[in-house]
């Protein structure tokens, strides 16, 4: 969304700097009145298809990953799916906050978590509204997408789980193998600190550089070792690819 604007009669997006900056927050104008919607406008992959393609930072640091004798691995807060899209190794991504690409029962009544790929939920234009919402295979409750929300009581973590124990499991290799270990953290702010807190763990751990890429916060603490450049995410991917 480039700027604020009514997507559909009645329906606004305006951006509201909260607890990231810019989020988009839908404003619905019915019968004189208005509704405002205080949280992210996150519907899933199949309500609204996200015809987003990786930009070219992908591409710089999946090549610059390609190079490197134990490959590398990702951690991320982003649930879109695009660091799969943009051909990194699925079983070499932590997606800390879900992945807006699978589902989960709202009652989370049996622990299971399913792609949400070829599904589809027929959606009334005119008014907006999900004419069918998808079901829990298991016991029909309403299903809702495998990601971390605010005060989120019933995520299913258990996919996260999974990848953290491969990401371990790729740290200790990294030891065993004496390989040395560069950590770039892309667009992390202090806000929403996950990723922040990762690489900085991480870097410390290993003795090794962390190389920090933020327009805004680009600061490094004392104890760990490491570089910070205050550019955007293509920008300093282009200034360490050379
Ligand atoms: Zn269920």
């Amino acid at each position: 969304l480039e700027k604020e604007e009514e997507i559909y009669p009645g329906i606004e997006l305006k951006f509201f700097n909260g607890h990231t900056q810019g989020q988009i927050i839908p404003h619905i104008n019915y019968k004189g009145k208005t509704l405002v919607y205080m949280a992210d406008l996150l519907p899933s992959t199949v309500h609204i298809p996200i015809p987003c393609v990786p930009h070219e930072g992908f591409e710089l640091l999946l090549q610059l990953g390609r190079k490197k004798p134990e490959g590398c691995f990702v951690f991320t807060s982003n649930v879109d799916g695009q660091f799969q899209k943009a051909g990194f190794d699925s079983k070499k991504i932590v997606e800390a906050h879900g992945s807006i690409h699978h589902f989960q029962c709202s009652n989370d009544c049996v622990g299971d978590i399913w792609g949400a790929a070829g599904k589809s939920i027929p959606v009334d234009m005119k008014h907006f509204r999900a004419k069918a919402f998808p079901r829990c295979p298991h016991c029909g409750a309403i299903a809702r997408p495998n990601i971390l929300m605010f005060g989120d009581w019933h995520w299913n973590d258990s996919r996260y789980l999974e990848q953290s124990r491969r990401m371990i499991k790729w740290l200790d290799q990294i030891t065993l193998s004496n390989a040395k270990l560069a950590v770039i953290e892309i667009g992390a702010g202090t806000a929403l600190s996950t990723v922040r807190k990762k690489s900085e763990t991480v870097a410390d751990r290993f003795e090794n550089t962390l190389i920090r890429i933020n327009p805004c916060e680009d600061d490094i603490p004392d104890n760990v070792s490491g570089i910070g450049l205050a550019m955007g995410g293509v920008e300093g991917l282009r200034y360490i690819v050379g």
